[in-house]
């Protein structure tokens, strides 16, 4: 089953035209727009002239935490206001709680990133603060995405450095997605690899090209971050995205919480897995250095026997999921040797 968006546009300014985006995905005249406090002050306006100059009305819910009660509330509220759709305006925890409240309601969801952080504005995958599991949950993937580059090259730049940091973990998500097939004969999709590796190699390419993020870049990245969610749903499965390396940044979302990006999390994981899988792992610091993003954990706040403890306890976050860390099982002590191997502390 392959669930994808229908349609997605990037371009500069393009947030002006939403309200002719929305009309164009079907019929439509009331929607819900999900957003946080910053970005409402931001774009609100106009994204408010864009909705109503294309005959839609539009009420606002301005969440100011991303958990499970606060979709839910977003799922009810669009049920009693028989919208359309609900818009998933501002950086991931917007759009996921859009998308989560899409699934709760049935109600389709469009993705308007203002931020560029990682995948999830394409991914049919939500991770919100509540659910019963630390990594990302199955909902449905956007009707639409609308990305405006004037807006995501205006968020902070360590937004969509972060970003790239996502990118590049889908080296090691596919190696991993490989070794589920080899070992495990799990299903593997050719086509929905080659798609997430393409991501990657474009940072790897063009790292210190991209570190200027002009409008140019931006897009480039943007679209490389919504291929990659393309790629989940072209293969049914996160597995294209997200392997060992996010394993080790859940691991250490529980660990060591809010030391960190989720995307630059993953470009340090995707460093040491690659060095397990005996890949090429120093082109990956070269990129990640390059283009301004952490490659060490001290430049997250982390030290090395935490990310160790990370390590060791990845695989356990979700033991179904096959990679190189359920095969090769590291102690504690293997796992600061990986590290300090990898130069990452
Ligand atoms: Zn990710």
């Amino acid at each position: 089953m392959m669930e994808l968006p229908r349609k997605v546009l990037v371009g500069q300014g393009v947030i002006g035209d939403l309200g002719i985006f929305v009309k164009d995905l079907g019929p439509v005249s009331r929607v819900l727009i999900v957003t946080g406090p910053h970005v409402k002050q931001k774009v609100g306006r106009k994204v408010e002239e864009s909705l109503s100059s294309s005959g839609l009305t539009a009420t606002w819910f301005v969440a100011e935490n991303s958990t499970k009660e606060v979709a839910e509330q977003i799922a009810k509220k669009a049920n009693s206001e028989i919208v359309s759709y609900i818009i998933g305006l501002g950086g991931g925890k917007s759009v996921d709680l859009s998308k989560l409240a899409a699934f709760y309601s049935g109600i389709p969801f469009v993705s308007v990133p203002t931020s560029a952080s990682h995948d999830g504005m394409s991914s049919p995958f939500a991770s919100i603060k509540g659910l019963d599991k630390p990594y990302s949950f199955v909902a449905r993937p956007p009707a639409g995405i609308l990305a405006d580059v004037d807006v995501i090259a205006d968020a902070p730049r360590r937004l969509i450095l972060s970003g790239c940091g996502d990118l590049v973990a889908k080296i090691t998500a596919v190696k991993d997605w490989e070794l589920a097939r080899d070992d495990k004969g799990e299903y593997y999709g050719r086509y929905a690899a080659s798609l997430a590796l393409l991501g990657a190699e474009m940072f790897i390419e063009n790292a210190s090209r991209w570190k200027d993020c002009t409008a140019d870049d931006v897009r480039e990245i943007v679209e490389a971050l919504i291929s990659g969610g393309v790629a989940a749903g072209i293969a049914g499965s996160s597995r294209p995205c997200s392997g060992s390396e996010h394993l080790v940044s859940h691991a250490l979302d529980l660990i060591a919480p809010n030391k960190g990006l989720h995307g630059e999390k993953c470009g340090i994981g995707t460093i040491l897995m690659s060095k397990l899988h005996g890949l090429d792992w120093e082109k990956i610091v070269i990129a990640l250095k390059s283009i301004g993003s952490p490659s060490t954990a001290g430049e997250l706040g982390i030290d090395a026997p935490t990310l160790a403890k990370a390590i060791v306890m990845a695989p356990s976050i979700r033991p179904e999921r096959y990679t190189i860390l359920s095969k090769v099982k590291l102690t504690e002590k293997d796992a600061l040797e990986l590290i300090r191997s990898a130069e990452v502390a």
